[in-house]
Parts: structure tokens; sequence; C-alpha cells
């Protein structure tokens, strides 16, 4: 890290995978920043390691538009890849019948997760001509050649290839003479355009009928909505290579030489029981189904218990754990309900976000302000204006999370539904009644019955209060 300590709390500092350094952060342009995230294919539902990206790229967001003004954030939809092909074979409909509706299955996902929606949505199928004439460009430039209906980049036209993930291009090309495609002029050469058959989505182009490889479209959508030179780009680590590798390939190449990204931020993946969460695991986890069992928002908080760039134990304790700890939040939010307090977002907070993103650390103060407040409401202090500027920080803090921003009754009571509610209100209200008659036989029973419910009943010096647990 360069400068003084107080210096760095004044920068955004982010680790730049190309550096492998953390570095200050500075847009090419000082009043916008653009950033370009790699997002999902749309063949089937994403499962909770899809989420961590979105999550953690998401609250960098917020941080930058509070800080440069204006974002421009693009993440993109693939919409035309062989797996979707595949699905669509298999289920006898059009590709778009997949991919719409994958596509709206995994922004309700992320909307579950809290992640607020990028400027812009980009998808490959929309955007078939820019990535023709990219492919065009590397063919003038002598970076690519078509053979056979496919065109493929040549990996040896680029000195740089492998600089990204620190792989050395010799050591790329000897792991792929396995197998090498009839059309390849080198085994490490990679697709930029492939001919379709009848069966498979295909477009016109002067080298066949046929669809575009996965990594061209990136670099094409970037350039189309972001300009040649980005400041960030982002994306999982298992993204880094090849996809990343040849997004730059492609870019720099077709740019003249250009830098792409300036900043390439990598998230780690989710280890799940110890294994690695990847697309081949399949269904296990996916959000969806986690949604359903869980309270999203505790879902989000456990997606940031870890920082980013470090792998993240998943697990059912791990989800457990983050549901008790917002229990106590909002627990505590409701202790303060009555007093009047605007969300601030304080520079301690700030401070640990400029870190490299410390998301640990802003968890660590959001639990230290919620400390305090319970400390001095149980030393008796009900208002004044110390407890309305711990509230504003609590709140700002969660903020800057895109946690804490539902009212307390809503988290507590978990939003069931209001007959349930009502039902549960009713058994408590009678055994209410019951221990007031003095009949305990009543009473106890009534708790019983509400435990086995999951529902926990606490006494408060502002009356009973139940919550399901
Ligand atoms: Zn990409």
């Amino acid at each position: 890290m360069e400068g003084s300590p107080a210096e760095r709390t004044r920068t955004l500092h982010l680790y730049n995978s190309l550096s492998r350094t953390v570095e200050p952060f500075a847009p090419l342009d000082p009043t916008r920043v653009t950033m370009y995230v790699c997002g999902p294919t749309v063949y089937n539902y994403v499962h909770i390691g899809n989420g961590r990206g979105p999550v953690v790229f998401d609250v960098l967001a917020s941080a930058l538009r509070r800080r440069f003004g204006q974002v421009i954030y693009a993440r993109n939809i693939t919409d035309v890849d062989d797996k979707i092909n595949q699905a669509a074979n298999e289920q006898q409909v059009p590709i778009s019948a997949i991919t719409d509706r994958f596509t709206n299955a995994y922004l309700q996902d992320m909307a579950a997760l809290g992640v607020r929606r990028p400027d812009i949505e980009p998808t490959a199928t929309g955007h078939i001509s820019h990535i023709i004439a990219m492919i065009e460009q590397l063919i003038e430039s002598g970076h690519a050649y078509a053979e056979q209906g496919h065109v493929l980049f040549s990996v040896e036209s680029f000195a740089e290839y492998g600089r990204l993930s620190g792989r050395n291009p010799d050591e790329l090309l000897a792991g792929a003479r396995v197998d090498i495609a009839p059309y390849k002029r080198n085994p490490g050469d990679f697709v930029l355009w492939k001919p379709s058959d009848a069966t498979q989505p295909g477009w016109e182009s002067p080298w066949s009928v046929g669809r575009p490889g996965w990594h061209i479209e990136c670099s094409a959508m970037a350039a189309a909505h972001l300009g040649e030179t980005i400041d960030i780009h982002a994306g999982g680590i298992d993204l880094q290579f090849p996809h990343h590798e040849n997004e730059i390939a492609q870019s720099v190449c077709a740019h003249g030489g250009k830098p792409f990204a300036r900043w390439w931020l990598h998230n780690g993946m989710l280890n799940f029981a110890g294994a690695k969460m990847s697309k081949s695991i399949g269904n296990i986890e996916r959000i969806r189904d986690l949604v359903e069992r869980h309270p999203s928002e505790a879902l989000r908080y456990a997606l940031l218990s870890a920082h980013y760039r470090q792998p993240l134990e998943w697990s059912d304790n791990l989800i457990a754990q983050s549901v008790r700890t917002l229990d106590r939040l909002y627990g505590t939010l409701r202790d303060v309900e009555a007093i009047a307090a605007t969300p601030a977002i304080p520079a301690a907070v700030e401070a640990a976000l400029d870190d490299d993103l410390n998301t640990p650390a802003v968890l660590a103060l959001i639990a230290g302000y919620a400390a305090d407040l319970r400390k001095r409401l149980a030393e008796g202090q009900t208002d004044g204006p110390e407890l309305a500027a711990l509230k504003a920080d609590l709140l700002g803090a969660g903020l800057a999370m895109g946690l804490l921003q539902q009212a307390p009754a809503e988290w507590l009571q978990r939003g069931a539904n209001t007959d349930d509610d009502a039902r549960i209100q009713a058994l408590v209200d009678e055994r209410i009644a019951a221990k007031a008659a003095r009949d305990f036989t009543r009473a106890d029973a009534l708790r019983d019955q509400l435990a086995a419910e999951g529902i926990l009943i606490e006494d408060t010096p502002q009356g009973v209060r139940w919550r399901r647990q």
C-alpha cells in the first residue's frame, strides 16, 4: 500500500489481480466510474455461490456512487450457449423460452439477496453485430483467423497472454495438446465464432451461419457500453482463466493495444462442506430453495461475513448464526424504534470499505454500535442525542451493506402471512389472559404449543412480544 495511514482512510484501495497488489483506486474520468461484471449463463437456477459476486459488487457499486457520483455498471446476460441449446432441445422449445425464464429467475434471486439492478444488463444475442465487427477487427489486425466456418483467436499473436492468471503461454499450450481440433493452428487458440447446424441458433456472418464463442461477448459488450478502456472488471476467481485472460487478449488486440480493464477484481469461491462450489455440483443450495427456508437478508449477511477475496465456508450453521445476529440487531432497533434518526454512514464504515472492501470489519462495527445502544438502554437511557446518533450510525452502516433496512417487526416476524400472525397473536393473548387468571396449567400448555411451532415469547418492559425462531 502507498501513502500514510491517514491518506489510506481517504482513498479507496482495491486489490488489483493484474498487479497482485492493493492499489489506490481512481477512475480514468474523475466524475464517472465504469464497471463490468461477468453475469450468468441463463439455462438453469443459480446456486448461492453465484450470489457472492453480485452481492459484493453491489456493495462496491454503492460505495463508488457515494465517492465518485456517477457509476456505469454493466452485468451481462449470456443468452447463447451450448448448455442453453441442450436445455432447449431436451424440452423441445426455442432457446428464448429457456433464456427468458431463467433471466427472470436470476433477477428474482438477485432481488431476494438485496442486489440492486446494474445500470446496463446487455445480452449476447442483442450484440451479435458488435461481436462480428470485433472479430473482423481481430482478423484484419492478424490476431484471429477463419478456418472451416470457425474463427479462432491466435494466442501466439498476443505476447502478454497469461499475464492476468500468471500462467506461462508455453505451459498453457502443453496442457492443451490433447485432442486438437482440426481447425486450430495452435492448440491454445480459442473460439471467437463457430458454425451452427440446423438445430442450433445461428446468425449470418462472413464465416458461417453460426454463433459467438463465450469470451468475445464480454469484450464486445464492455466496449459497446463502457468504452475501450474500463475502470473495473470483476467476476469470480474461477473466471480468471481462461475467460478473463481471453477477454483481455481480444479487447487489447481489437483496440490497437489500449489497456482493457484498469482494475481486475476477483471474488473467492464458496466452499460447501469442504467441496468447491461450482456449476458442476448441480442444484444443491440453489438461491431459490434457500430463500424459501431462510430469511433472505441472512443469506446476504452470510455472503458478506468473510472478506470477498477469501474462500467462504458455506454451512447451515453460518446461516443460523447470521439469523441470530440479525435477530439481535433488529431487536435492538425495535427497542429504539421511538427515537427519530436518519441513517448516516459513519466515517469508520467508509474507512473499512476503503480498505479493499473489508465487509467483515463493517459487520464488526455494526455489532459495536448495537452493543453500545443496548448498554445505554440497560443503564436506563431512553432518549437523547447520543442514542439518536448511535441509531443513525447503526442504520447507516447497515445501509452501506444493504442490511437492516426493514422495519424491525417485519424482520422479527419473518414477514409471515398476516392470517398466521393473527392466529399466533390470539394464542399469545390467550396465554397472557391465562397467566392473569393464574391458570398456569393452561398458560404453560399454550407456551409449549407455541414453542413447538417455533414461536419464541419474550416478556419485556414494553409488554409480551413474540417472534419466529
Ligand atoms: Zn465475462
